[in-house]
């Protein structure tokens, strides 16, 4: 046994966890061992907030809703259909699976440990889908979390389906189509779609 304590104590290891401090502080040692620039630090969070924004996910979203055959293959893998669009996803640090709403189901993603996110297709993730309050209150208390954060109100029927995102694995939602959107091109659908129904914070048209 070497000296102090082993123990670790894996709840406090997950409060304590801060993924912004951690990132500051791994920016700061690259920048200083001078494999990292802070221009290129800058370039890639505007790269990621103005071109990879959620356009990317309302694409795949859009095709889904005009493609039946796109959806079952978007819903058996995930990759592979995001892929198909162009949409650059860096196969090797992130695996995607797309879940579906129904009337009846209704999906929501987290990230309980930190701020896993499928940037790929959804942007940055925003401030509050970090936050210890969402982070926590999504697994406890799921209805009453979308009721009063999000002012969305499921009926008692539908069932709630709570995905915890990990480095490894990260959700999307698959929203339903809004009702009075038949006519509406592939498009006219992208922009109806938005990045809160594609969490699950927000059902679209209700
Ligand atoms: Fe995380």
């Amino acid at each position: 046994m070497s000296e102090g304590s082993a123990t670790i104590d894996v709840e406090d290891h997950a409060r304590e966890y801060d993924p912004e401090a951690r990132a500051r502080a791994l920016q700061s040692l690259l920048i200083e061992k001078g494999l990292l620039s802070t221009d290129a630090v800058d370039r890639i969070i505007a790269t990621y907030e103005e071109d990879v924004g959620p356009l990317n996910g309302a694409r795949v979203v859009a095709r889904a809703w005009s493609d039946p055959e796109y959806r079952d293959r978007l819903l058996d893998d995930a990759l592979g259909a995001i892929t198909e669009l162009d949409i650059d996803v860096d196969e090797d640090t992130m695996e995607i699976e797309v879940v579906e709403n129904t009337p009846t189901d209704h999906h929501l993603v987290v990230c309980t440990l930190c701020s896993c996110y499928p940037w790929a297709v959804l942007g940055l993730p925003p401030t509050w889908y970090k936050t210890p309050a969402y982070r926590s209150r999504a697994v406890k208390d799921p209805r009453g979390l979308l009721r009063g954060e999000f002012d969305l109100e499921l009926d008692e029927e539908i069932e709630i389906h709570v995905h915890d995102s990990t480095s490894e694995l990260r959700y999307m939602v698959l929203p339903q189509r809004p009702p009075g959107t038949e006519d509406l091109s592939e498009a006219e659908l992208v922009d109806r779609v938005t990045r809160n129904a594609m969490i699950g914070v927000d059902r679209l048209g209700e």
